[in-house]
């Protein structure tokens, strides 16, 4: 015999839901409990399958990796040294390219590495710093190339590979890891959606009066507590496991 909690309210059906936490039969207020239990036995042989389906997945979760998420700390120390890092390599390649470019901005993004504006104004996103040098530069090359061509054309790929002929092994090496450090960057806002940039004020000046604009994704407003609640309740939503359920008009 299935063990259940009964649910009476005003309803026409009679529904068992399958959960991690036992067996809920919700069932119309009048309806006798010799009918609901015979509708339950009725039921078993879905009931053990379904609860072995959710142990299958309790033990999936179990041996899901973790996600190591970053803290507000460490994403603001990899926006200092993307800071200090990056524009250099700029620098570099511009000069290799032969290409000019407007601000530089570190970014704190979820979806994008990179990125250059019709006014050549570049964006990197600061995860870059958790990746090996050689795909920080192709990345900056990407970038600069686009100054030459805004577009994804075979010009433009030759531009790129003249000026950093490795680029297809270290694209490749962003291709395969870049999800997974893109995964550990979840910042949310105060009702709790991941968000994409907030900027702050934290302006530094380098290279020939260029600002560098340190965009800073997670909000300054948001409290330290607040937040770090609210990626446990991220985490924890990874967890949800999925219910079964079944109902019967009576
Ligand atoms: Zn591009």
């Amino acid at each position: 015999m299935i063990s259940y909690t009964l649910i009476r309210s005003k309803r026409k059906t009679t529904e068992i839901q399958v959960r991690v936490d036992g067996v809920i039969v919700r069932a119309p207020k009048r309806l006798g409990i010799g009918e609901i239990d015979r509708f339950v036995a009725s039921k078993e042989a879905w009931i053990i399958k379904k609860q072995a389906e959710i142990e299958k997945q309790l033990v999936a979760v179990k041996n899901q990796p973790k996600v190591n998420l970053l803290t507000k700390d460490e994403l603001t120390a990899l926006a200092n040294q993307a800071l200090a890092v990056i524009p250099e390599r700029v620098v570099h390649y511009a000069r290799i390219i032969g290409v000019d470019y407007g601000r530089i901005t570190i970014k704190n993004q979820r979806t994008r590495w990179g990125s250059c504006s019709s006014k050549g104004n570049l964006n990197f996103n600061c995860l870059l710093m958790l990746t090996p040098l050689e795909v920080i530069d192709s990345v900056v090359v990407h970038e600069l190339c686009h100054r030459k061509q805004m577009n994804h054309s075979k010009k433009f790929y030759e531009e790129v590979y003249k000026a950093y002929p490795e680029y297809d092994k270290w694209n490749k090496w962003l291709k395969d890891n870049g999800n997974a450090i893109m995964a550990r960057n979840v910042v949310l806002d105060k009702t709790g959606k991941s968000k994409d940039a907030v900027t702050s004020p934290n302006l530094s000046t380098r290279e020939k009066a260029k600002i560098l604009a340190l965009e800073w994704q997670a909000g300054d407003d948001l409290e330290e507590k607040l937040a770090k609640e609210l990626r446990e309740e991220i985490l924890a939503r990874h967890l949800v496991l999925q219910d079964f359920k079944m109902a019967k008009k009576v």
